[in-house]
Protein backbone atom coordinates (compact mmCIF):
# COMPACT_ATOMS: atom_id res chain seq x y z
CA UNK A 1 0.00 0.00 0.00
CA UNK A 2 0.92 3.48 0.12
CA UNK A 3 1.12 6.46 2.68
CA UNK A 4 0.74 9.81 3.05
CA UNK A 5 2.34 11.33 6.02
CA UNK A 6 2.24 14.74 7.01
CA UNK A 7 2.50 16.07 3.30
CA UNK A 8 2.48 19.81 2.15
CA UNK A 9 2.53 21.16 -1.23
CA UNK A 10 3.25 25.07 -2.50
CA UNK A 11 3.73 25.99 -6.35
CA UNK A 12 6.01 28.60 -7.12
CA UNK A 13 4.80 31.84 -5.09
CA UNK A 14 5.51 29.46 -1.42
CA UNK A 15 1.95 29.80 -0.57
CA UNK A 16 0.58 26.24 0.51
CA UNK A 17 -2.26 24.70 -1.84
CA UNK A 18 -2.43 20.84 0.70
CA UNK A 19 -1.06 21.09 4.08
CA UNK A 20 -0.79 18.01 6.73
CA UNK A 21 -2.22 15.71 4.43
CA UNK A 22 -2.02 11.91 6.12
CA UNK A 23 -3.82 9.16 4.41
CA UNK A 24 -3.15 5.45 3.00
CA UNK A 25 -3.84 4.21 0.01
CA UNK A 26 -4.24 0.10 1.33
CA UNK A 27 -3.13 -2.35 -1.96
CA UNK A 28 -5.81 -3.36 -4.00
CA UNK A 29 -8.59 -1.00 -2.63
CA UNK A 30 -10.39 1.39 -4.03
CA UNK A 31 -10.03 4.90 -2.28
CA UNK A 32 -12.25 8.27 -3.37
CA UNK A 33 -10.59 11.25 -2.81
CA UNK A 34 -13.26 14.07 -2.70
CA UNK A 35 -13.52 17.77 -2.44
CA UNK A 36 -14.46 20.92 -3.78
CA UNK A 37 -12.93 22.77 -7.06
CA UNK A 38 -9.53 23.92 -5.88
CA UNK A 39 -9.18 21.76 -2.99
CA UNK A 40 -5.86 20.40 -4.06
CA UNK A 41 -6.94 16.89 -5.02
CA UNK A 42 -4.99 17.22 -8.79
CA UNK A 43 -1.77 18.25 -6.44
CA UNK A 44 -2.15 15.54 -4.30
CA UNK A 45 -2.58 13.09 -6.99
CA UNK A 46 0.58 14.81 -9.13
CA UNK A 47 2.76 14.02 -6.05
CA UNK A 48 1.45 10.50 -5.85
CA UNK A 49 2.20 10.25 -9.43
CA UNK A 50 5.87 11.03 -8.51
CA UNK A 51 5.35 14.47 -11.29
CA UNK A 52 5.56 16.77 -7.94
CA UNK A 53 7.76 16.72 -4.65
CA UNK A 54 5.85 17.79 -1.64
CA UNK A 55 7.02 20.40 -0.37
CA UNK A 56 7.00 18.93 3.63
CA UNK A 57 6.20 15.21 4.47
CA UNK A 58 7.22 11.80 2.58
CA UNK A 59 5.23 9.45 0.63
CA UNK A 60 5.68 5.92 0.99
CA UNK A 61 5.52 3.03 -1.20
CA UNK A 62 5.01 -0.21 0.99
CA UNK A 63 6.94 1.56 3.75
CA UNK A 64 10.07 2.67 1.32
CA UNK A 65 9.96 6.29 0.73
CA UNK A 66 9.66 8.39 -3.04
CA UNK A 67 12.72 10.11 -2.92
CA UNK A 68 14.64 12.00 -6.05
CA UNK A 69 16.43 8.25 -6.53
CA UNK A 70 13.79 6.20 -7.18
CA UNK A 71 11.17 8.74 -8.46
CA UNK A 72 11.68 7.68 -11.73
CA UNK A 73 11.26 3.54 -10.97
CA UNK A 74 7.58 4.64 -9.45
CA UNK A 75 6.93 6.73 -12.16
CA UNK A 76 6.91 3.35 -14.30
CA UNK A 77 4.43 1.62 -11.84
CA UNK A 78 1.73 4.47 -12.00
CA UNK A 79 -1.03 4.80 -14.40
CA UNK A 80 -3.08 7.75 -14.91
CA UNK A 81 -6.63 8.77 -16.29
CA UNK A 82 -6.40 12.53 -16.66
CA UNK A 83 -9.49 14.53 -15.93
CA UNK A 84 -9.57 15.82 -19.68
CA UNK A 85 -8.01 13.06 -22.14
CA UNK A 86 -5.99 14.38 -25.01
CA UNK A 87 -5.89 11.57 -28.24
CA UNK A 88 -3.61 12.17 -30.56
CA UNK A 89 -4.95 12.90 -34.08
CA UNK A 90 -3.96 8.81 -35.22
CA UNK A 91 -5.39 5.48 -34.73
CA UNK A 92 -6.71 4.06 -31.70
CA UNK A 93 -4.07 1.51 -31.85
CA UNK A 94 -1.35 4.45 -32.18
CA UNK A 95 -2.85 6.04 -29.23
CA UNK A 96 -2.99 3.00 -27.07
CA UNK A 97 0.63 2.15 -27.86
CA UNK A 98 2.12 5.15 -26.32
CA UNK A 99 1.62 2.86 -22.99
CA UNK A 100 3.04 -0.29 -24.63
CA UNK A 101 4.76 0.22 -27.47
CA UNK A 102 5.21 -3.62 -28.33
CA UNK A 103 1.46 -4.90 -27.55
CA UNK A 104 -0.09 -6.78 -30.52
CA UNK A 105 -3.73 -6.28 -31.16
CA UNK A 106 -5.11 -9.21 -29.22
CA UNK A 107 -3.29 -7.01 -26.00
CA UNK A 108 -5.04 -3.93 -26.64
CA UNK A 109 -8.62 -5.66 -27.45
CA UNK A 110 -7.88 -7.11 -24.23
CA UNK A 111 -7.04 -3.69 -22.42
CA UNK A 112 -10.08 -2.05 -24.34
CA UNK A 113 -12.48 -5.05 -23.37
CA UNK A 114 -11.43 -4.44 -19.63
CA UNK A 115 -12.10 -0.47 -20.27
CA UNK A 116 -16.00 -1.47 -21.63
CA UNK A 117 -14.61 0.44 -24.75
CA UNK A 118 -14.19 -2.48 -26.88
CA UNK A 119 -18.15 -2.05 -27.89
CA UNK A 120 -18.16 1.39 -28.96
CA UNK A 121 -14.45 0.10 -31.25
CA UNK A 122 -16.53 -2.05 -32.43
CA UNK A 123 -19.41 0.19 -33.29
CA UNK A 124 -17.06 2.89 -35.22
CA UNK A 125 -16.27 0.11 -37.89
CA UNK A 126 -14.44 -2.57 -35.47
CA UNK A 127 -10.82 -1.45 -36.20
CA UNK A 128 -8.17 -0.47 -34.28
CA UNK A 129 -6.93 1.40 -37.20
CA UNK A 130 -9.96 3.79 -37.50
CA UNK A 131 -8.42 7.04 -37.30
CA UNK A 132 -9.67 9.37 -33.70
CA UNK A 133 -9.15 13.08 -33.05
CA UNK A 134 -9.79 16.61 -34.26
CA UNK A 135 -10.41 15.47 -38.23
CA UNK A 136 -11.01 11.69 -37.41
CA UNK A 137 -13.40 9.56 -35.79
CA UNK A 138 -14.69 12.04 -32.78
CA UNK A 139 -15.17 10.48 -29.52
CA UNK A 140 -17.20 11.84 -26.54
CA UNK A 141 -15.29 12.96 -23.12
CA UNK A 142 -16.57 9.37 -21.71
CA UNK A 143 -15.28 7.27 -24.73
CA UNK A 144 -11.92 9.14 -24.75
CA UNK A 145 -11.51 8.86 -21.15
CA UNK A 146 -12.24 5.13 -21.41
CA UNK A 147 -9.33 4.73 -24.45
CA UNK A 148 -7.11 6.20 -21.68
CA UNK A 149 -8.60 3.72 -18.78
CA UNK A 150 -7.31 0.83 -21.49
CA UNK A 151 -4.20 2.82 -22.46
CA UNK A 152 -3.43 3.04 -18.61
CA UNK A 153 -4.05 -0.82 -17.99
CA UNK A 154 -1.85 -1.49 -20.65
CA UNK A 155 0.61 -0.53 -18.56
CA UNK A 156 -0.23 -3.30 -15.51
CA UNK A 157 0.30 -0.15 -12.77
CA UNK A 158 0.57 -1.42 -9.32
CA UNK A 159 -1.41 2.41 -8.50
CA UNK A 160 -4.17 3.71 -10.73
CA UNK A 161 -5.06 7.02 -10.16
CA UNK A 162 -8.64 8.49 -12.34
CA UNK A 163 -8.82 12.01 -11.90
CA UNK A 164 -12.60 12.26 -12.90
CA UNK A 165 -13.94 14.92 -15.52
CA UNK A 166 -15.13 17.64 -14.08
CA UNK A 167 -17.43 18.46 -17.76
CA UNK A 168 -19.92 16.06 -17.08
CA UNK A 169 -20.04 12.77 -18.52
CA UNK A 170 -23.41 11.25 -19.34
CA UNK A 171 -24.81 9.03 -16.92
CA UNK A 172 -23.96 5.89 -19.33
CA UNK A 173 -20.28 6.28 -19.51
CA UNK A 174 -19.55 6.97 -15.67
CA UNK A 175 -21.43 3.44 -14.94
CA UNK A 176 -19.30 1.87 -17.75
CA UNK A 177 -15.86 3.66 -15.82
CA UNK A 178 -17.45 2.38 -12.41
CA UNK A 179 -17.97 -1.08 -13.73
CA UNK A 180 -14.48 -1.21 -15.04
CA UNK A 181 -13.10 0.18 -11.80
CA UNK A 182 -15.27 -2.79 -9.87
CA UNK A 183 -13.70 -5.40 -12.03
CA UNK A 184 -10.50 -4.04 -11.42
CA UNK A 185 -10.68 -3.77 -7.40
CA UNK A 186 -8.29 -6.28 -6.29
CA UNK A 187 -5.84 -5.94 -9.17
CA UNK A 188 -4.34 -2.77 -8.04
CA UNK A 189 -4.60 -0.15 -5.93
CA UNK A 190 -7.26 2.58 -7.06
CA UNK A 191 -7.61 6.61 -6.47
CA UNK A 192 -10.39 7.83 -7.75
CA UNK A 193 -10.68 11.57 -7.87
CA UNK A 194 -14.67 11.69 -7.90
CA UNK A 195 -16.92 15.21 -8.03
CA UNK A 196 -20.05 12.46 -8.41
CA UNK A 197 -21.72 10.27 -6.25
CA UNK A 198 -21.92 7.77 -9.04
CA UNK A 199 -17.63 7.68 -8.64
CA UNK A 200 -17.50 6.62 -5.16
CA UNK A 201 -20.64 4.51 -4.57
CA UNK A 202 -17.78 1.65 -4.92
CA UNK A 203 -14.91 2.82 -2.87
CA UNK A 204 -13.54 1.22 0.44
CA UNK A 205 -12.19 4.09 1.70
CA UNK A 206 -13.12 7.66 1.71
CA UNK A 207 -10.61 11.04 1.65
CA UNK A 208 -12.16 14.28 2.08
CA UNK A 209 -10.22 17.43 1.46
CA UNK A 210 -11.04 20.75 1.92
CA UNK A 211 -8.94 24.76 1.46
CA UNK A 212 -6.32 21.25 1.19
CA UNK A 213 -7.06 20.13 4.56
CA UNK A 214 -8.13 16.99 5.15
CA UNK A 215 -11.56 17.02 6.54
CA UNK A 216 -12.61 13.41 6.51
CA UNK A 217 -11.09 9.79 6.42
CA UNK A 218 -12.41 7.02 6.23
CA UNK A 219 -14.30 3.17 6.35
CA UNK A 220 -16.89 4.43 3.24
CA UNK A 221 -19.97 2.48 4.68
CA UNK A 222 -19.21 3.99 7.85
CA UNK A 223 -18.85 7.41 6.46
CA UNK A 224 -21.92 7.04 4.58
CA UNK A 225 -24.46 5.98 7.54
CA UNK A 226 -22.42 8.83 9.69
CA UNK A 227 -25.17 11.57 9.36
CA UNK A 228 -23.46 15.28 8.66
CA UNK A 229 -20.39 13.29 7.04
CA UNK A 230 -19.30 15.13 3.92
CA UNK A 231 -19.95 11.90 2.21
CA UNK A 232 -23.46 11.55 3.75
CA UNK A 233 -23.61 15.37 2.12
CA UNK A 234 -22.52 14.84 -0.95
CA UNK A 235 -24.33 11.66 -1.43
CA UNK A 236 -27.52 13.08 -0.86
CA UNK A 237 -26.88 15.67 -3.46
CA UNK A 238 -24.63 18.60 -1.21
CA UNK A 239 -21.61 19.82 -2.37
CA UNK A 240 -19.27 18.11 -0.27
P1 LIG B 1 -10.71 20.66 -9.48
O1 LIG B 1 -11.78 19.87 -8.77
O2 LIG B 1 -11.25 21.91 -10.07
O3 LIG B 1 -9.95 19.84 -10.47
P2 LIG B 1 -8.57 20.35 -7.54
O4 LIG B 1 -9.14 19.94 -6.22
O5 LIG B 1 -7.97 19.31 -8.39
O6 LIG B 1 -9.69 21.17 -8.34
P3 LIG B 1 -5.94 21.62 -7.72
O7 LIG B 1 -5.88 21.61 -9.20
O8 LIG B 1 -5.10 20.65 -7.00
O9 LIG B 1 -7.48 21.49 -7.21
O10 LIG B 1 -5.61 23.09 -7.24
C1 LIG B 1 -5.43 23.43 -5.88
C2 LIG B 1 -5.00 24.88 -5.79
O11 LIG B 1 -3.72 25.04 -6.37
C3 LIG B 1 -5.93 25.85 -6.51
O12 LIG B 1 -6.02 27.02 -5.74
C4 LIG B 1 -5.19 26.12 -7.81
O13 LIG B 1 -5.48 27.40 -8.29
C5 LIG B 1 -3.73 26.02 -7.39
N1 LIG B 1 -2.87 25.53 -8.50
C6 LIG B 1 -3.06 24.41 -9.23
N2 LIG B 1 -2.07 24.25 -10.13
C7 LIG B 1 -1.26 25.32 -9.99
C8 LIG B 1 -0.05 25.75 -10.63
N3 LIG B 1 0.52 25.04 -11.60
N4 LIG B 1 0.52 26.91 -10.19
C9 LIG B 1 -0.03 27.63 -9.20
N5 LIG B 1 -1.15 27.28 -8.55
C10 LIG B 1 -1.77 26.15 -8.94
MG1 LIG C 1 -8.38 18.64 -10.36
Amino acid sequence: GLNVRDVSFAYGDGTPVVSGITFGLPAGKVTALIGPSGSGKSTIADMLLGLLEPTDGSILVDGLEITAKNRRAWRDQVAYVPQDVFLLHNTIAANLRLAAPQAGDEELWAALRKAQAADFVERLDGRLETVVGDRGVRLSGGERQRIALARALLRKPSLLILDEATSALDWQNQSLIAQSIEELRGQMTILTIAHRPSMIAFADWVVAIEGGRMVEVGQYRRLKAKSGSRLARMLSGERA
